[in-house]
């Protein structure tokens, strides 16, 4: 395959996953590459859906092969939420310190510090041809906001046999752990064959 689309806007996802596609003659288009701006509704139930909704969009836009990440944290202290709302909720917040300041208050209050990352990247080679690839991660809460690298909840998650929050990782370090990388590999292996 010489040619595929990432069905994103997202600069700091982007950062992420190219570097995975050096290895590989395919070639990634963004939509801006085609002059599509728009993006779709995401109203999926699950990550997975949403990740579908994204890169079927691309798909019909383009007529390349297209896929889509979509992600999220989900947090023990809020029954396990925001998962697929992770972006919204953040935004609820003035800024990010408020919303961390409250996640960390709820760790805190309820003692529940365990959280995950979830990736889910669907991938359309054609009409209603899908694959999808995921990964997790698996971590707790700080109790402290740390570093600067990253986005996101980066600064608030320690993955489990780490000390360091994701933000104090530089992007390589976070790409050999990451639940992004997870999907990203499993996805640029299938694309080795
Ligand atoms: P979406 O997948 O574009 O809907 O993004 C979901 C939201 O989850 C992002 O805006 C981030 O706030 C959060 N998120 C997703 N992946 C990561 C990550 O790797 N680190 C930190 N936050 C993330």
């Amino acid at each position: 395959m010489d040619k595929i689309v990432f069905a994103s806007s997202n600069i700091d996802k982007l950062n992420e996953i190219i570097l995975f596609f050096r290895k590989l003659k395919t070639k990634v288009y963004l939509p801006k590459d085609f002059k599509i701006f728009n993006e779709p509704n995401e109203s999926g139930k699950s990550f997975v859906e949403n990740a579908k909704i994204k890169s079927s969009f691309g798909y019909q836009k383009t007529l390349l092969p297209c896929f889509a990440d979509d992600s999220g944290i989900c947090i023990e202290a809020l029954n396990w939420g925001p998962g697929i709302k992770s972006k919204r909720f953040l935004d609820k917040f003035k800024n990010k310190k408020k919303c961390f300041e409250f996640i960390i208050d709820k760790t805190r209050k309820t003692k529940k510090n365990r959280a995950f990352f979830q990736t889910s990247i669907c991938l359309t080679l054609k009409e209603n041809y899908h694959i999808v690839f995921e990964g997790t991660l698996k971590g707790t809460i700080s109790n402290k906001v740390l570093g600067k690298h990253g986005f996101g909840y980066d600064p608030i998650f320690i993955p489990n046999k780490e000390t360091k929050t994701l933000a104090q990782m530089n992007k390589y370090k976070k790409n050999e752990i990451s639940h992004r990388s997870m999907a990203i590999t499993k996805l640029v292996n299938f694309l080795s064959y």
